[in-house]
């Protein structure tokens, strides 16, 4: 079924009972061609974007829990192309291409709301790094704007730009940045992957990957065995614990990084507004909740829920940054596990076994890449070669030094980025 301003009417009408699952729940098979294991919002893409290209081929999702459960569900949803480093900034251009057709691609509403993102800046040297970040992404094609602390005054009045430590200098303006509605996401691929034929198949954790002669043969499973020419690893936080089911140590440590909203306000912020030297970003959802967050927790850890002095630290860099926000009331809190890499950015590449391949290492920055990581690790898994966007996203960058690609210059040290 497509959705319609038509069909939407048409329901409307008749009692809404004409509305279909998104998706099948099938029985897993006992073959496919290609298993993706890891039913996130990476997962999912790749399998949507294999098959809407490679459509010969038999694929199959596998998700130890629920569509949505995992980082995709969890993230407070900021969708930008404001990378500095190449390798990097070529990426997420095209992720950002993605988005702005992706609604219509998958025809499903995903709220994708070009709202703007400013990163603000506190110091002259912090002005000067802004700047070059900026002319790169002009170099790339993309948006920028830099301005002074006036012009930020102009769009969010209500920060605090005499604050002592960290009075407001200006801002780098990110205008096609913004946010979408995570789950949606989710769901869009999942439907679109469905709709080509993949099988997505839910509560079905893999256990073990089959490996003969140095080629993958299939997966264990929680609901048995299943063969496979090919297997994606896509599983965030869990990407040690996958790979090492096929003998691998991958250079990921999962740490838990949180998120907040209060209740439900009037319209107050019209942007995405981003603190750094707090660690503190925010955004406000289309119910009206203040969604925000910061820093992650900083110990390795697997627990999907975070702990108080983090929450302490994010709540206090709010206060400082928008004294205003401490007359909202928070509603919730909640974690996710990020898979941090080395020097922050992701890999995407094959692995040591023929027709075992691995997608990791997004850190706290794998919504807005769900697209381009989907098409770029179809492009990997179907033809052997990494797209040409992608082709950085190297596993032995950590191995032989070559190819770090540090973006925020803080040292191959997986909790700074
Ligand atoms: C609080 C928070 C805020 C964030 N904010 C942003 C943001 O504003 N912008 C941004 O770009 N990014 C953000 N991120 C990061 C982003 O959400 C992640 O980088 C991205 O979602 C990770 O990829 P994924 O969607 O595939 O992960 P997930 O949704 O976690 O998918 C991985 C899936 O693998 C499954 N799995 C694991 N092990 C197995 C197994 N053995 N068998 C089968 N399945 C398995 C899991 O159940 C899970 O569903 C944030 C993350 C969090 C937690």
């Amino acid at each position: 079924m497509r959705f319609s301003a038509w069909q939407v009417l048409k329901e409307g009408l008749t009692g809404n009972k004409g509305w279909k699952p998104h998706w099948r729940s099938p029985e897993p098979q006992s073959e496919y061609d290609i298993i993706i294991i890891g039913g996130g919002g990476h997962g999912l893409s790749t399998a949507y974007h294999l098959a809407a290209k490679y459509t010969d081929k038999r694929i199959a999702v596998l998700e130890k829990g629920y569509i949505g459960g995992g980082n995709v569900g969890r993230n407070t949803t900021i969708v930008r192309a404001n990378y500095f480093l190449k390798g990097n900034s070529e990426f997420y251009s095209h992720s950002l291409k993605l988005w702005e057709r992706m609604e219509k691609d998958l025809n499903y509403n995903a709220m994708h709301s070009q709202r703007g993102i400013l990163n603000l800046f506190h110091s002259d040297g912090q002005r000067d790094a802004a700047a070059r970040r900026g002319n790169m992404m002009v170099n790339q094609g993309d948006d920028a704007i830099l301005l002074d602390r006036e012009g930020v005054r102009d769009i969010l009045p209500y920060l605090d730009y005499d604050n002592i430590r960290f009075p407001v200098y200006g801002a780098l303006y990110h205008k096609r940045g913004g946010t979408a509605r995570h789950d949606a996401v989710a769901w869009g691929y999942a439907r679109g992957a469905d709709q080509r034929g993949v099988d997505i198949i839910q509560n079905c954790e893999v256990t073990g990957i089959d490996i003969e002669n140095g080629v993958v043969k299939g997966v264990q499973t929680s609901k048995g065995p299943i063969k496979a020419k090919k297997v994606g690893m896509v599983v965030a936080g869990r990407s040690s614990q996958v790979a090492a089911m096929a003998g691998m140590q991958v250079p990921i440590e999962s740490t838990v990084l949180q998120a907040f909203v209060t209740e439900g306000l009037k319209p107050v912020l019209d942007n995405v507004v981003t603190f750094g030297m707090g660690h503190f970003y925010i955004s406000q959802s289309d119910k009206g909740g203040l969604v925000f967050g910061g820093d992650i927790d900083m110990y390795a850890s697997y627990a999907q829920r975070g702990n108080l002095p983090t929450t302490e630290h994010v709540i206090d860099a709010a206060m400082t940054l928008m004294p205003m926000i401490g007359k909202a009331k928070l509603l919730r809190s909640w974690g996710g596990i990020m898979d941090m890499s080395p020097d922050g950015s992701p890999v995407i590449d094959k692995t040591h076994v023929e027709g075992l391949y691995l997608n990791c290492g997004w850190n706290y920055g794998g919504f807005k890449a769900v697209p381009a990581s989907g098409d770029c690790f179809a492009h990997l898994i179907a033809k052997d070669e990494p797209h040409p966007v992608a082709e950085k996203f190297r596993l032995d960058r950590f191995r032989t030094g070559h190819g770090i690609m540090d973006e925020e210059g803080t040292g191959s040290q997986h909790n700074t980025h």
